[in-house]
């Protein structure tokens, strides 16, 4: 792994020695889905260039804490605060964090009538006011990184599911974001695909992006995880640098998980 900018140090507590400076911080955060409490006091720092993986059996929360990081989900406790904008602090913020948080869903969410070309181009002319020569430029220059500019004027319809994933990694990336967040990005793809879109997230935590990934590919977060964040029933319950999260999980939850999954 080159380019390893800011390996955080992370103890048992998963608290991180900032190599790279905060960039999230989440404090004292519960969500509640009308009665049902689906987040529970749930403290997260991240640092600038640290690349974590959450896991957990499904219905832990998982895509609700990260859907929070991004403000798609409203908060009624807690504080977040994303590269010092204080999200719960007012809805003017949501704009300023969305454009510095991207994000790329299972179910690619490409916008099916529109070539993959302008896909990529729609954000940043409607949200930065682009010209069309620039946002072009652009999503040519992501769609070059993904490797699949000589797609540029297909469908989504007309490409695989790996390409299509690819393509919502490079359309997320026009946005420029600071930080990149991941729910499980390869769970509805051919097996024979999954490797394509590992490999480009890959390519991704070498430069040096903020990246928070729910994934259960356990290889991706052993070779490129700074750290492993596992949850259950809306808390997070453990948290270690990857060689001591697989080889040696101390919460009884986490061993029953990874017996399932490994
Ligand atoms: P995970 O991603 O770990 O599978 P989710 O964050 O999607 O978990 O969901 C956590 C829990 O919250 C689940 O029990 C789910 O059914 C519930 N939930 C998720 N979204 C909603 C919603 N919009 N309204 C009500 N309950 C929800
Ligand atoms: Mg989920």
């Amino acid at each position: 792994m080159t380019d390893r900018q800011n390996p955080a140090v992370v103890d048992r507590g998963g608290r991180s020695a900032q190599a790279g400076g905060t960039i999230i911080e989440i404090q004292g955060l519960n969500k509640w889905y009308d009665k049902f409490h689906v987040l529970t006091d749930i403290d997260l720092k991240v640092s600038s260039g640290e690349r974590i993986v959450i896991c957990g059996p499904s219905g832990s929360g998982k895509s609700t804490l990260i859907r929070c990081i991004n403000a798609l989900e409203k908060v009624q406790q807690g504080r977040i605060v994303v590269d010092g904008i204080d999200l719960t602090a007012g809805a003017g913020n949501i704009d300023a964090v969305r454009q510095e948080v991207g994000m790329v869903f299972q179910q690619f969410n490409l916008f099916p009538h529109m070539t993959v070309l302008q896909n990529c181009m729609l954000a940043p002319m409607r949200s930065r006011k682009a010209s069309k020569a620039d946002a072009e430029a652009l999503a040519m220059k992501y769609l070059t990184r993904v490797r699949i500019a000589d797609q540029a004027h297909k469908y989504p319809s007309q490409l695989s599911g790996g390409q299509q994933q690819r393509v919502a990694i490079a359309r997320a990336l026009c946005m420029t974001p600071k930080i990149m967040l991941f729910d499980e990005p390869t769970s509805a793809l051919d097996p024979e695909m999954v490797k394509e879109v590992l490999d480009t997230m890959i390519g991704l935590a070498e430069d040096g992006m903020t990246m928070l990934c729910v994934t259960h590919e356990m290889g991706f977060a052993r070779s490129v995880a700074d750290r492993v964040i596992f949850m259950a029933d809306g808390k997070i319950i453990e948290q270690a640098r990857p060689e001591e999260f697989f080889g040696n999980p101390q919460h009884e939850k986490t061993r029953a998980f990874l017996g399932q999954i490994l």
